[in-house]
């Protein structure tokens, strides 16, 4: 998906949800900030779970532009491979250009497929532009290196 097209900023992710991100909680790996194109992968980890086991880990990618450093005003195709994104965010942010979709076959990217053209009507009926913990976690830390 061309990232030209975006129309969602990083400070529209960040910003749009209050409830505060708990980054003690996780572990932010990032696994490639390629400034020159404009991409960063990371992995989040949830420490604990319920049981006080090592949580769920989930791949984030980040597609911005400009290259050069990620800031505020930055647009950005988002994706992570948790629930929440499926259910919440895969199609408001497909919607607005701002679904970022591996240029690589996978089984993931036809989960995306139903989750982009289904209307979240439960999880986010009022069509708000955010994005999961897990990308807000990489965001924040990516503006801080
Ligand atoms: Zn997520």
């Amino acid at each position: 998906m061309a990232i030209t097209e975006s129309e969602v900023t990083i400070s529209q992710i960040v910003g749009t949800r209050e409830k505060t991100l708990k980054p003690d909680d996780y572990n932010v790996h990032i696994t490639q900030y390629d400034e020159d194109n404009g991409i960063i992968n990371a992995t989040v980890l949830k420490k604990y779970n319920a049981k006080n086991r090592p949580g769920a880990m989930y791949n984030v990618t980040i597609q911005y532009l400009p290259a050069g450093q990620l800031t505020q005003t930055s647009t950005v195709s988002v994706v992570c491979t948790c629930p929440d994104f499926i259910t919440r965010w895969s199609y408001v942010l497909n919607a607005h250009n701002a679904h970022y979709v591996s240029p690589y076959k996978t089984g993931l990217n036809s989960q995306y497929d139903i989750s982009m053209t289904q209307a979240p009507k439960h999880t986010n009926p009022g069509m708000q532009v955010g994005a999961c913990k897990h990308i807000r976690l990489v965001i924040q830390s990516a503006l801080t290196l």
